[in-house]
């Protein structure tokens, strides 16, 4: 007798197979990741093996896929669509070659070795070699007739190629979508704000099974044969890597990864070097598959119920999981950026173990309503960073609070701000938040801010990192007796150092505001702002409406400058920096518009020989000209160094004055 507890777990399993065979198999949208059915799955053969007497015949352990959908006529097959049995270690490996070289009597046996496309399963006939049906597997004995559909595919010939073939030949394989093909259906289906496919198996399942034909052929199909059904009429060669030579010199697609390979050791080395290569593929496989060659040995062989003996599917470990969101954190990135991080139960997936996948921003967390508390599904393809795919919205516990962005920078407090139109957050604290600081210390000390000579990069991540700068006005209470703690500083280099932060202190009023790091604020936009404004206090004080009356400063910069200065914790760095010495004299207002070359506009390409382009620039607007990027019919002159680029031919095509060096050092003369 067996126990009641196994009856009911049996059942248990049954139930909830089936369920997921329903949602996988007839409505293309899976909710739980095939790790998770793979596992309910060997739990219900084990438990069937230990107590055989359990085994039914409508068993999903005995069963193929589900039932065709009725809204598709039906197409019986006469050589039924089998299913694989699986492979998820070597012990089973073995034992798979073992059970082959024991029933055949032999030491050594030749396989043919495929990847295992993740798509489905569909069976072409031709008649005369004509296409005339084309069927899914559905219950592996019954398929939906998909015909018109599958005329739609590109790459699957209506008409076989050359001859020879058998009058009538069934060819079995399977329809993929490739990943390209996926992000753009799937992209062009969230504009639409239609439904976006959980994978590309899914979508080119949904994509196949399509009532409309147009619909189907709209989709980015493509088909890869590794078998055959029923054959007439003909005789076909006697191993079935000899059948898909031949499939392919009658015109159908067979990948070009399939092998030959001998023994078990030929098997390993054929998984190791898919499995290396996986990620590079641009369509997903969840295993590779190993069939005997020889056809008469496969016959010998025969089958079970759902799968024949001949064959194994030999599986990758699994890409997608499920896990629960233990916690949503922020963190803040060199830019100031706010990220969401769910925090995970560690699970195994993609071959190594998870904690925590990135959640983009926002929107990302809003699309997808991802809460704390949630079980989600997992993904990890290749080295790609984990992502959440979607939250198994019947596992949501009740009373789950949706995520909220922080109002303050969990990092230092400042006011955390997003501009409109833009999907990121971000701390204000560009000049005081240490998670920005070594950026904006670099940004602080380049040539063309501060122009601390000696200041690299490197240094200033030593800087910060032995805490002994935080922020760009701790720069000038630095002592040589701090340098030399750091490694690799020697006696001259911290004082050369000093004295460099001691020279730096007097700067232009243009150049400090660019140091500041404003976002969006350049060097154009900081000399505007030095020359129309003449100081840092009325800087300090405008309101977008003054500083839109700035020429080129737009409302988005705008906003950036006045929310910028409306954080008091970046005012406080701005006065230590005065304090400690920091000066300039004020710029005269409005010298662009007295300027000798007010109004005029330039564009620079190639080399000049007597200065660096951001030189000639500077020169340029010293006498108020303006400099832009690109050429265009408002363009004044083109300046031509030595190897000009297009912009030259685009200059000489807008019939755009076009000047040599000479002239232009005549000009700013
Ligand atoms: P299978 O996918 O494990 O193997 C058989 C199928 O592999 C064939 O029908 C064919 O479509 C395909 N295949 C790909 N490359 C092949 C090749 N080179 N040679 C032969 N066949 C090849 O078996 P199955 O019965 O179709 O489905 C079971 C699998 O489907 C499960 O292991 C699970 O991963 C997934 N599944 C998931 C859910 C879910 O809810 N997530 C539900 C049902 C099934």
């Amino acid at each position: 007798m067996v126990a009641k507890k196994v009856l009911d777990t049996v059942a248990g399993l049954r139930a909830r197979i089936e369920q997921y065979n329903y949602e996988y198999y007839v409505l293309d949208a899976p909710t739980v990741p095939d790790a998770e059915y793979d596992r309910l799955m060997s739990e219900l053969m084990r438990l069937e093996n230990r107590h055989p007497e359990l085994i039914t015949e409508d068993s999903p352990t005995q069963r193929v896929g589900a039932q065709p959908l009725s809204a598709f006529s039906e197409v019986e097959h006469k050589v039924p669509m089998l299913s694989l049995a699986n492979a998820f270690e070597e012990a089973e490996m073995q034992a798979f070659d073992r059970r082959i070289r024991d029933a055949l009597g032999v030491d050594e046996v030749e396989y043919l070795a495929e990847t295992k496309l993740d798509g489905l399963a569909v069976s072409l006939r031709y008649e005369q070699g004509k296409l005339v049906s084309a069927a899914t597997r559905g219950d592996g004995r019954t398929g939906e007739d998909v015909t018109r559909n599958v005329r739609t595919i590109d790459c699957v010939p209506l008409k076989l190629y050359q001859r020879g073939f058998p009058s009538i030949l069934e060819v079995r394989g399977e329809v993929y979508m490739t990943r390209t093909g996926f992000r753009q259906l799937n992209a062009v289906q969230s504009e639409k704000e239609g439904k976006t496919f959980a994978n590309p198996r899914n979508a080119a399942a949904g994509s196949l099974r399509q009532l409309d034909s147009a619909i189907t052929a709209s989709r980015p199909l493509s088909f890869f044969a590794y078998g055959i059904g029923e054959v007439g009429g003909g005789e076909l060669p006697a191993t079935l890597a000899e059948v898909q030579e031949k499939l392919k010199f009658w015109g159908i697609p067979v990948s070009p990864l399939t092998r030959r390979v001998h023994g078990l050791a030929g098997c390993y080395d054929y998984y190791r070097e898919i499995a290396d290569r996986r990620a590079e593929l641009d369509y997903d496989i969840d295993g590779v598959v190993f069939k005997v060659n020889r056809i008469d040995q496969q016959t010998e062989l025969g089958f079970v119920s759902r799968a024949p003996r001949w064959a194994i599917a030999y599986k990758f470990p699994p890409e997608e999981e499920v896990t629960r969101v233990i916690d949503i954190e922020v963190q803040v990135g060199r830019t100031g950026a706010l990220t969401p991080v769910a925090r995970l139960e560690t699970v195994f997936v993609g071959g190594v173990n998870v904690t925590n996948a990135t959640l983009h921003n926002m929107d990302e967390i809003r699309r997808k309503d991802v809460r704390v508390g949630d079980t989600v599904i997992i993904r990890r393809a290749g080295d790609v960073i984990p992502e959440i795919v979607r939250v198994i919205m019947e596992k949501r516990p009740r009373g789950l609070q949706p995520f909220r962005m922080p109002d303050t920078c969990p990092v230092c407090g400042s006011e955390v701000i997003r501009q409109e139109g833009e999907a990121v957050y971000r701390c204000n604290g560009g000049l005081f938040c240490r998670a920005q600081s070594i950026q904006s210390i670099i940004h602080f000390a380049s040539r063309r801010a501060m122009d601390i000579d000696g200041l690299g990069d490197k240094l200033v991540e030593q800087l910060v990192n032995n805490h002994l700068v935080d922020n760009v006005a701790d720069l000038y209470d630095l002592k040589k007796e701090d340098l030399l703690q750091l490694e690799r500083i020697g006696e001259k280099s911290a004082a050369n150092l000093i004295n460099a932060l001691e020279k730096s202190k007097t700067t232009t009023l243009a150049r400090f505001i660019y140091a500041l790091g404003i976002r969006e604020v350049g060097e154009a936009t900081a000399l505007a702002l030095a020359t129309h404004l003449g100081s840092l206090d009325k800087l300090r004080n405008a309101d977008e409406s003054t500083l839109r009356e700035i020429p080129d400063i737009g409302p988005v910069v705008a906003a950036h400058i006045v929310s910028f200065f409306h954080e008091t914790h970046n005012q406080e760095v701005i006065d230590r920096l005065i304090a400690r010495g920091v000066h300039w004299t004020d710029h005269k207002p409005a010298v662009t518009e007295s300027g000798k070359l007010a109004g005029k506009s330039f564009v620079l390409t190639g080399s000049l020989s007597s200065m660096a382009r951001d030189e000639a620039r500077d020169r340029l607007q010293a006498l108020g000209a303006k400099v832009t990027g690109s050429v265009s019919s408002r363009t004044d002159y083109v300046i031509a160094g030595a190897e000009p680029g297009s912009k030259l031919d685009k200059a000489e095509k807008l019939g755009v004055t076009v000047i040599g060096e000479d002239e232009f050092l005549k000009m700013i003369a």
